[in-house]
């Protein structure tokens, strides 16, 4: 049931009198939920909470925290239709795409507990005491991974469950042994209530200290400035936009003392379409990308929303058949009004540039909150002297450059900012020949993709979601699959410390049987 209230811990709270409602976009009416806004003094309680239950939560064995996050997963699943229709209410999203989420968001907590059992990815790295090593004497000096402490989780509103709650920001977090704090996106508190329950529940079931988990209900700003403010708060995760991320790693860095932020931003994920895609799947390829700009209501940060290519008469085919393919698919409804209303913002903004003509644009009745596509093209001088034209619009819309040549479309590559994502449309051959080109767009991107398109994200260990900036703060890091957990951890050292007194990963015994660094060999064997 929701209740609207906040999660201090485990206690639900209300002690504020301002209050806001969730929103059903494809109704256009508000919803029958009311949430209360945290107030300062129940951030505090839950920050206070957090840090208390971070002294006793860090020190829990993998197995121990393995089982709280597979407790998270089954519990959500136990909420049941309630938490899909909730989701479904609140997001304007499918049943389809509630369900495939929850899965997945199932699927990323019970692979963070997977690493949890297995246990080397804490990176211990020992070398041992050389007593007799001329001309000094080697000390014995054990290192490893160590969680930061409390963690303030953004929830998007793209993916109210896989980059929420309990997404993949959380999972991850909780998996360092890092206690954790939500500010729940407004636009689906009522979904973030629910599953603030199921995390809740685990912990109990699972004897996790009281404030390992809050989730603050807010409809402004100041909640999660305060948060990012608060001194016992040591590290941020964030899913949204360049205006919102970029303002709280601002404000993260004025800190008396400077926390990390990750946040991950916006994308416009550029596809190069080399000369033999185009002769030879020009038209395959046109209607994938038609599916792919119209996924979801193009509100994936891996949207393809830049396509570039070299001016030819086969180009052109492209875009032509593009636009026929993508004007057959019907506007679904975006996540709410404000998403809606930035959406139509933007694409009038791009529209009305210099030399951007329609290639395609919806124009049959829609209901209110659908997203209506449109797809305009440009030539390759006018986007490099128009940096608007390289903003992301966060819907179903894409621009296709036309590049006058091999170099032009190096340099538009080259001026790009940071991406989530590039792909190459083409065969190997071409690669060498387009050398220039990749050399630009790998020094621009996370993921480099041939022969696909950029929606989908796996979840997996070799995933990597984060690129250069603005795509998100620290290009260094994933918000995606389990090497996710990195973010909320610190190298420590431990110099001529007494066995007893290390960590059992870092113990001659080994008896997690671990892999390690030991003297340079990599070995889970113990040290004799
Ligand atoms: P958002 O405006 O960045 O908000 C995300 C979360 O951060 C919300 O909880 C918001 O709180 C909070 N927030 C934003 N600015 C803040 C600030 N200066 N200080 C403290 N907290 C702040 O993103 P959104 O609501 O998800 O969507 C808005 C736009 O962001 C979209 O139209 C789209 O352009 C972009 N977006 C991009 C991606 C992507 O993956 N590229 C994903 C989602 C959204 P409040 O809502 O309570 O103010």
């Amino acid at each position: 049931m929701i209740t609207g209230k906040n999660y201090i811990g485990n206690e639900l709270s209300s002690i504020g009198s301002d209050t806001y409602k969730t929103f059903d976009p494809k109704l256009n009416l508000e919803t029958e939920w009311t949430f209360y806004e945290a107030t300062k003094e129940e951030i505090d309680k839950a920050v206070g909470k957090a840090h208390e239950a971070f002294q006793t939560y860090k020190k829990f064995s993998g197995a121990k925290k393995a089982g709280f996050l597979e407790a998270i997963a089954e519990e959500i699943e136990a909420l049941g239709d309630e938490l899909i229709q909730t989701y479904c209410k609140e997001s304007g999203l499918p049943e389809g795409r509630a369900v495939g989420e929850r899965g997945r968001t199932m699927g990323q907590l019970r692979a963070f507990a997977q690493l949890l059992k297995e246990g080397s990815w804490v990176e211990a790295t020992i070398d041992t005491a050389q007593p007799d090593r001329q001309p000094m004497a080697k000390t014995d000096l054990r290192k490893m991974l160590l969680p930061i402490g409390p963690i303030a989780v953004f929830g998007s509103s793209n993916f109210p469950f896989a980059f929420s709650t309990a997404g993949g920001d959380t999972a991850s977090a909780l998996a360092s042994g890092c206690s954790v704090i939500v500010k729940s996106h407004p636009m689906h508190a009522g979904t973030g209530e629910l599953v603030s329950s199921a995390v809740i529940k685990a912990a109990e079931r699972n004897g996790m200290p009281d404030g390992i988990f809050s989730n603050l209900n807010s409809s402004g700003i100041e909640v999660g400035q305060q948060l990012v403010l608060h001194p016992k708060v040591k590290g941020v995760g964030f899913t949204g936009s360049i205006k919102g991320g970029t303002a709280l790693y601002k404000l993260a860095n004025e800190r008396k003392e400077p926390i990390p932020v990750f946040a991950e931003m916006g994308s416009i994920n550029p596809v190069v379409v080399l000369p033999s895609a185009l002769r030879e799947k020009g038209l395959d390829w046109a209607k994938q990308y038609a599916g792919s700009v119209m996924m979801g209501a193009g509100q994936f940060c891996t949207n393809p929303g830049l396509i570039l290519g070299i001016k030819s008469t086969s180009l052109d085919v492209f875009i032509n058949a593009l636009g026929e393919e993508i004007d057959k698919l019907e506007p679904s409804c975006m996540l709410h009004p404000n998403i809606y209303n930035n959406y139509e913002k933007g694409k009038k903004e791009l529209s009305g540039q210099g030399g951007a003509d329609v290639v395609a644009e919806y124009e049959k009745a829609v209901a209110p909150n659908y997203a209506k596509q449109k797809v305009l093209t440009v030539n390759g001088a006018n986007f490099l002297k128009n940096p608007k034209l390289h903003q992301e619009v966060f819907g179903p819309f894409s621009i296709v450059v036309r590049c006058a040549d091999a170099k032009e479309m190096t340099e538009v590559l080259n001026r790009l900012e940071g991406q989530l994502t590039g792909t190459i449309l083409g065969n190997s051959d071409e690669l060498k020949t387009y050398s220039s080109a990749l050399d630009a767009l790998q020094g621009r991107v996370g993921r480099l993709i041939f022969n696909g398109v950029p929606t989908g994200v796996e979840v997996c260990p070799s995933m990597q979601h984060g690129g250069p900036f603005p795509a998100s703060t620290d290009s260094r890091f994933t918000s995606v699959g389990v090497s996710a957990v990195k973010r909320w951890v610190r190298p420590v050292s431990f110099q001529n410390w007494p066995q007893e007194l290390l960590p059992e990963e870092l113990q001659n015994e080994n008896p997690l049987a671990i892999m390690r660094i030991v003297d340079s060999e990599h070995t889970n064997k113990k040290i004799e």
